[in-house]
């Protein structure tokens, strides 16, 4: 029986081991952390993360071929396919902070592999990592372990948080690279038998290491530059009259383009687009590369600029201050369908309105007020003075006051001056929004930052409503 071992049960590590089980019942699957509390949730009722679908899954095969452990050591030993999904985030500090990929808990997993190993293993970079790390790792694993053969393989996950368990069943392609050597080829055909228990055969790319590690570095800056693309054209549009929905459909039309990421939005979030994007840039320098690097630390400045600019709309719509004013945060999660709030557009938004002394009442659906207070309690990373991090603003005890969590979007809106809609929650398409304007402070101002409300309809009722990238009256 092929044994499979995945170090990291978190957003990544957990689902994708998930569907593995599923779909290869004949393969021992373990998941395993080294924090505690997520892996007993994982083997409770009440998983550590919410994605559709995930409970179905997780329930027919825990137990029975899918595992989860803190017992690492144990299981990676035992292991003949080692997934590494542990996080990368930026570096806070030193060489490279505030645009470098931290790879402490890529390289103490290593470490620990090394170490461990008895027999011969195959390592997965599930990991979205710098070109070139496979190098780094198996400078690692092979000094540190003679006489043991590791073959390093890049398999990046492309699945997208919220949508997770359906682009594991049905994904766009499995990706993997692994050395041009015999050892690598047929590590690579190990790897492959497993995918292809679901994936169809022409949907599984075999490339070599650098370039796997890297198409996921590139897919990630052309879907959040696409989003930075759109968001730029909605400042534009809000300039001239031109509505960024009907743009985005007619450039969508071309077949060039296609229609799929073209929503305008208050921006994009989650823990990998800017993440991976700084990571980029960071390669970039190292390379000698500075016009390259410029280009893609565009894509995060429009991005920052959109938020920006949807706190000034807020506050100059609603007589040019928002201090001691009531303002509901409808979503603070970064997308629908999930409760991951990192890098979420909803911080930046609610920091910027509590910094004009706003009182935000916030409700998500999948979000808990510990993440919210941890969230907006984060200190921001300053773009010109990277060896500094700014102090957060206004101080954590003044904001504990200006905040409060709910949780229905109804006692949100209670009294409130305006609504700020940060995710697009299908809940809040189906609000009663007469009931909602009655039960507002006049003039009721609805600031749509994803453009998911009925503005013409609230307009009837009457409300003041902004949509990004269009026209007021529209
Ligand atoms: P996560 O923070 O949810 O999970 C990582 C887990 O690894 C944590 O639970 C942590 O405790 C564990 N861990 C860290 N060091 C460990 C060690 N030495 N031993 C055992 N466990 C250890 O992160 P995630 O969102 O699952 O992302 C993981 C990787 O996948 C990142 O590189 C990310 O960029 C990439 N990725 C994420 C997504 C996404 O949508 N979240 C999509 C594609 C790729």
């Amino acid at each position: 029986m092929v044994k499979i071992c995945c170090i990291g049960a978190g957003y990544v590590g957990g689902p994708t081991m998930a569907v593995i089980a599923l779909k290869c019942p004949e393969i021992e699957v373990v998941v395993v952390d080294i924090a505690v509390p997520r892996i007993n949730a994982w083997n409770s009722d009440q998983l550590p993360i919410y994605e559709p679908g995930l409970d179905d899954v997780v329930k027919q095969c825990r137990g029975k071929n899918l595992f989860f452990s803190t017992d690492v050591e144990k299981h990676v030993s035992e292991a003949d396919i080692v997934f590494v999904s542990v996080n990368t985030p930026t570096k806070t500090q030193g060489l490279g902070a505030g645009k470098a990929a931290d790879l402490t808990y890529w390289e103490s997993a290593a470490r620990m592999i090394a170490d461990v190993s008895k027999s011969d293993k195959i390592v997965v970079e599930k990991s979205t990592v710098p070109v070139k790390t496979a190098e780094a790792i198996e400078r690692i694993l092979t000094h540190n372990r003679k006489g043991i053969n590791f073959n390093i393989l890049s398999n990046p996950e492309f699945l997208a948080e919220g949508t997770a368990i359906a682009d594991l069943f049905n994904p766009d392609r499995v990706l993997i690279g692994g050395r041009e050597t015999p050892e690598g080829q047929k590590a690579i055909q190990a790897l492959k038998a497993v995918y292809a228990h679901w994936v169809p055969e022409d949907r599984i790319l075999c490339t070599n290491l650098w370039s796997a590690e890297l198409s996921k570095l590139a897919a990630n800056a052309f879907l959040a530059q696409r989003i930075s693309s759109v968001n730029a054209m909605s400042a534009l549009c809000e300039a001239t009259g031109a509505d960024v929905s009907q743009v985005s459909h007619s450039i969508g039309t071309d077949s060039r383009i296609g229609p799929k990421f073209l929503n305008a939005s208050v921006g994009f979030g989650g823990s990998c687009f800017q993440k991976d994007i700084l990571n980029l840039v960071y390669i970039c320098e190292c390379n000698g590369l500075p016009e390259v690097a410029n280009y893609w630390k565009q894509v995060i400045k429009v991005n920052d600029y959109q938020k920006t600019r949807f706190v000034n709309r807020v506050v100059s719509s609603m007589f040019n201050t928002v201090s001691g004013k009531k303002i509901a945060i409808l979503g603070f999660a970064f997308k629908k369908d999930t409760g991951d709030t990192r890098e979420t557009p909803a911080i930046d938004v609610c920091k910027g309105l509590l910094g004009d002394k706003a009182k935000l009442s916030i409700y998500d659906p999948q979000v808990t007020e510990e993440q919210i207070m941890r969230d907006l309690s984060m200190k921001k990373f300053d773009w010109d003075h990277p060896a500094h991090l700014q102090p957060s603003s206004p101080t954590t005890s003044n904001k504990q006051q200006q905040v409060s969590v709910v949780f229905d979007a109804y006692e949100a809106i209670k009294d409130a001056h305006g609504i700020c809609v940060l995710t697009e929650w299908d809940e809040f398409k189906a609000l009663d929004y007469q009931k909602v304007y009655e039960n507002m402070q006049k003039p009721a101002f609805i600031f749509d930052g994803r453009n998911v409300v009925d503005a013409k309809k609230l307009r009837e009722i009457g409300f003041i409503v902004y949509s990004i990238g269009k026209p007021l009256d529209s």
